[in-house]
């Protein structure tokens, strides 16, 4: 079973949609153009040097990039979590300074999954589904605490796993 703390980065980042890339790359070049034609052409003393002006320029570029993948991930992240994901794009664009997103991050509820079998949301921590019972982790039969699929005995109480009914500990191993 996977485990819901412990998510590569490339599930992660399949979390992007393609749209929040092109809106990054767009910004990144609008912002370029600003910074490199724009913003000159209203100065009227001369501007840093070059080297120091390409590092700021790239910069402010990437941050901007970086903070339409931020809204993109929420956006994919939020509704994973029971999250309403409108409401929470609003915040991490109203709050400047990416501020909207570090308060996402602090505050988002862990992963919800969907019961195979009824498709009610069902959090990490459940071992029942709450609607049909079906069961969604390994389990001990007498202690009903979580245990691997592999064991041989409960880490808790010591019960033989193998004397339990083979599907209650071994249901989503089978399927
Ligand atoms: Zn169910
Ligand atoms: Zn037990």
């Amino acid at each position: 079973m996977r485990n819901a703390n412990s998510i590569p980065f490339e599930d992660e980042a399949r979390l992007i949609p393609v749209w929040s890339m092109i809106a990054a790359g767009v910004v990144f070049l609008l912002v370029e153009h600003y910074f490199w034609f724009v913003l000159p052409a209203h100065r009227h003393h001369p501007g840093p040097p070059i080297p120091l002006r390409t590092y700021f320029n790239l910069s402010w570029g990437l941050l901007a990039a970086v903070y339409c993948l931020m809204v993109g991930y929420v956006s994919k992240d939020a509704p994973r979590r029971a999250m309403d994901a409108r409401f929470w794009i609003l915040v991490c664009l109203v709050l400047p300074g990416g501020i909207g997103t570090v308060i996402y991050f602090l505050l988002r509820l862990p992963l919800t999954a969907s019961c195979p079998a009824c498709g009610t949301h069902i959090q990490s921590d459940f071992h029942f589904c709450p609607q049909c019972a079906w069961q969604v982790t390994a389990s001990c039969g007498n202690c009903h605490r979580t245990v691997l699929a592999t064991d041989q005995y409960c880490t808790r109480c010591g019960h033989e796993l193998a004397r339990d009914h083979m599907p209650a500990r071994l249901r989503m191993v089978v399927d």
